[in-house]
């Protein structure tokens, strides 16, 4: 049976015998690969996206009339939901399969189909260990917004929640002293004027499907995506990468692809992994290593009023202060949960109950790694064996102290009472970053300050495997903006 996918996707036999040179093979089509294709593509170069999960929604599920439906919505989640192994030292065994503790998405669109929303930049204090600053890298932030159509950003688009229900809890924040904030959203907010609807949630997926690049077959100036199909390895030279070798996610075919520039936008894990399993720690000994995820505080507020009417907002970090907090609702009593993100938009006016998430900056320690291992995730085909190991640091309790003692001031603040909060492991909060640092000088990382491997020049990274640490926002608005600086360093190579 012919499904949509026979219109908007190719098989990996014709890729691997086209006779079009590929330009740019990109592993990933979350926002950090796509992003990077439409760049690419636009400037008139041929692309091929690899992804291993299958082509299941062209937009984001919150965009889609199944949001609201409690009952539909996991099942979506779990045709392409895997688990992942993440363990402290302590408990890991070598020879032995760790607990699957995580979750992560594999899909045409990957994250994107799934992810909650919020869009904030990071601070300027948070590029003190980059390579560059914020003033470099604000350009990359501008266009994101646009392309992600941020809502609360500029007077164009206004932000999504603005009634007396929010402005009256950012009131009672500021009286408390604790400064909050209309919260940044990937979801459009501009008006309707003709010929233009605003989109609801910003998805790769659909960006690419708006964007008329798409192809079915090898095309200067074209993308075409291949599902179902994994990248197994890079293949090298020492000097540069020579192929790469593709698996069909449900057979055992294997095909060789070759391509001018390769791009790694698996997400900071698996872009790390497929360094590993391409035998790349020889060339550095920190492929693989200074893995964080944000440290992750969920809590429950009940209100002695209802406040009436939905909000969204977001209490900022500051330099003493390393992590923010989101706070969404009213609803009925309800606990987070990363398979309806997007609650937030069925909020109960009437209800008592707001959800509040915290993030912090994790340490991104040296010791913390990706390596792969005997043990099996249950993720499609040859994604699994590997585990990520990540011992928290006193600095990272010490955080996430302080984060606990904040949520009942934040209670305070808006009228309620804490209820319920809980600390989640490492991994959980779904940011992570490391595994291919990136550094100024050649050879002190792994990857320059464009995400290209220091040893491998036709080898760069779009994902935030190379930040070398996260910052307190949330990543998806500082990948796109990265993967538009590190698409510059691609097609600066390709000009070549
Ligand atoms: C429920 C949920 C809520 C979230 N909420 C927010 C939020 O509110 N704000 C925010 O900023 N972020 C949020 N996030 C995180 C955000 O979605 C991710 O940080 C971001 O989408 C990651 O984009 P990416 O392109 O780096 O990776 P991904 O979106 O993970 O895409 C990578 C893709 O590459 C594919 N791939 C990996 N390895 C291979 C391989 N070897 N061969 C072929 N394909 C491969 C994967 O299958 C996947 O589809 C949320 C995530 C989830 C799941």
């Amino acid at each position: 049976m012919s499904t949509l996918t026979s219109v908007l996707a190719a098989d990996p036999f014709s890729i691997a015998k086209a006779t079009t040179n590929i330009d740019a093979l990109v592993v990933g089509s979350g926002t950090a690969g796509v992003t990077t294709a439409i760049e690419l593509a636009q400037n008139g170069h041929s692309v091929v996206i690899l992804e291993a999960g299958p082509f299941v929604l062209p937009s984001h599920v919150g965009s889609t009339p199944f949001r609201s439906r409690g009952d539909i919505t996991p099942q979506i989640h779990n045709l392409v939901r895997y688990r992942t192994a993440w363990s402290d030292r302590e408990h890991y065994q070598d020879g032995v399969a760790s607990p699957l503790n995580n979750d992560a998405w594999s899909a045409v669109g990957g994250r994107t189909l799934f992810w909650g929303g919020c869009t904030p930049r990071f601070s300027e204090w948070d590029f003190a260990d980059w390579p560059f600053s914020y003033d470099d890298f604000e350009p990359y932030y501008q266009t994101a917004e646009r392309l992600m159509h941020v809502s609360g950003r500029s007077a164009k688009r206004p932000p999504f929640f603005r009634g007396e229900a929010q402005d009256t809890l950012l009131r009672r924040c500021e009286k408390a002293g604790i400064g909050a904030e209309h919260a940044y959203l990937g979801i459009d907010t501009q008006e309707p004027r003709n010929g233009y609807v605003p989109r609801g949630f910003d998805c790769a997926i659909d960006r690419l499907l708006r964007s008329g690049l798409l192809a079915r077959e090898v095309t200067r100036g074209r993308i075409v995506v291949v599902p179902d199909t994994i990248a197994e390895r890079v293949d090298h030279n020492g000097r540069e990468v020579t192929g790469l070798i593709a698996k069909e996610t449900h057979a055992d075919r294997r095909f060789r692809i070759v391509a001018r520039q390769y791009v790694l936008a698996g997400g900071a894990i698996q872009s790390t992994r497929l360094a590993l399993a391409s035998g790349l720690k020889d060339l550095h000994p920190h492929v693989g290593t200074h893995i964080a995820d944000h440290l992750f505080i969920q809590g429950l507020f009940k209100l002695k009023e209802p406040l009436n009417e939905p909000i969204y907002a977001f209490i900022p970090p500051t330099e003493s202060r390393p992590f923010h907090m989101q706070i969404q609702g009213p609803f009925n009593e309800t606990w987070y949960s990363p398979y309806h993100a997007t609650v937030w938009l069925d909020c109960d006016p009437q209800g008592l109950y707001l959800l509040a998430y915290c993030f912090g900056v994790g340490d991104a320690a040296e010791h913390n790694e990706v390596m792969l291992t005997d043990g099996q995730s249950d993720g499609p085909d040859s994604l699994g064996k590997y585990v990520v190991l990540n011992d928290r640091t006193a600095n990272d309790l010490r955080i996430l102290d302080e984060m606990q003692a904040f949520l009942p001031d934040v209670a305070d603040a808006i009228e309620g009472d804490l209820v319920r909060s809980q600390i989640n492991p490492p991994g959980a909060a779904l940011h992570e970053i490391g595994g291919l640092r990136m550094s100024e000088e050649p050879g002190v990382g792994v990857t320059d300050t464009f995400g290209r491997f220091w040893t491998l020049p036709n080898l760069s990274v779009a994902d935030s495997a190379v930040w070398p640490s996260q910052g307190s926002a949330n990543s998806y608005l500082t990948i796109t903006a990265w993967s538009l600086r590190h698409a510059e360093g691609v097609l600066a190579r390709l000009a070549d």
